[in-house]
């Protein structure tokens, strides 16, 4: 018979208090404590489940382990019983690190439910679940933006300055949307701040009368600044289009660098 290496009711309970009695797995969530329809009696459904296996056979099970490391708090993790069951049945998609990031993420998430208050929590909550349309709605704002990618030589300096002017604005308006400090306001933030960055390069020269010439200084100024902006709004639409996996259209493409 083999032995286990069972957690102690403390060791159940403060898992279980850790996770606020929410299933830590970021996808499920179940809420793992209820009322009972006995009115004095309330429902447990929740499982302290063993990171590496408390026994040889186990899911996980790591042989190095001593049995104080194998019952301790730090090789617990609290799940609803189905959760349970998925990460120790299908133990390769459930890696011990990934089942550590699990607690952390949702030991981190209650840790500021309980600071913050619920209301701030769903905020932030809120704005998790609203950047992937926030992301694509940053890439859309830049579609149409021809000063993006035209040819110099086609380009009026004027117009382009317009129509960035315009850009800056658009982000200011989707900024509004955000709360402060997500990733997205800070890409937000450098974009704009690359924007303003060509403004200042440009400054001293009047846009309204600067055309296509090669040897005025001038024009050679302002099409390295639109080089460069380029080139970082460029990086910050690769990044973009690759973390939250939105496709570019050609146009963007040609600003895009090219990626592996
Ligand atoms: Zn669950």
């Amino acid at each position: 018979m083999t032995t286990r290496d069972n957690f102690t009711a403390a060791t159940k309970t403060a898992l279980a208090l850790r996770a606020a009695h929410f299933c830590s797995n970021p996808r499920c969530l179940k809420l793992t404590v209820g009322p009972s329809s006995v009115p004095t009696k309330a429902l447990t459904t929740g499982h302290a489940a063993h990171i590496h296996a408390a026994s040889k056979l186990g899911p996980r099970y790591k042989a190095t382990q001593t049995p104080e490391e194998r019952v301790s708090i730090e090789n617990g993790i609290w799940l609803c019983r189905e959760c349970g069951v998925i990460v120790d049945s299908d133990e390769l998609g459930h890696t011990d690190n990934q089942l550590r990031k699990w607690k952390t993420d949702h030991e981190t998430m209650v840790s500021e439910i309980r600071t913050e208050g619920y209301s701030r929590s769903l905020a932030l909550l809120q704005s998790g679940r609203m950047e992937p349309q926030i992301a694509k709605k940053i890439i859309a704002s830049m579609e149409d933006r021809r000063s993006l990618w035209v040819t110099f030589d086609a380009e009026f300096p004027d117009r382009v300055r317009q129509s960035l002017d315009d850009l800056r604005s658009r982000f200011t308006a989707i900024r509004s949307e955000l709360l402060d400090g997500t990733p997205l306001d800070g890409i937000l933030l450098s974009l704009t701040k690359t924007i303003l960055a060509f403004f200042n390069v440009v400054e001293s020269s009047d846009l309204r009368t600067l055309r296509c010439n090669g040897g005025d200084p001038e024009w050679l100024q302002f099409s390295d600044a639109l080089a460069t902006l380029r080139n970082a709004i460029g990086l910050q639409i690769a990044n973009l289009s690759d973390a939250y996996g939105i496709a570019l259209s050609e146009d963007l493409q040609r600003i895009a660098p090219l990626r592996a």
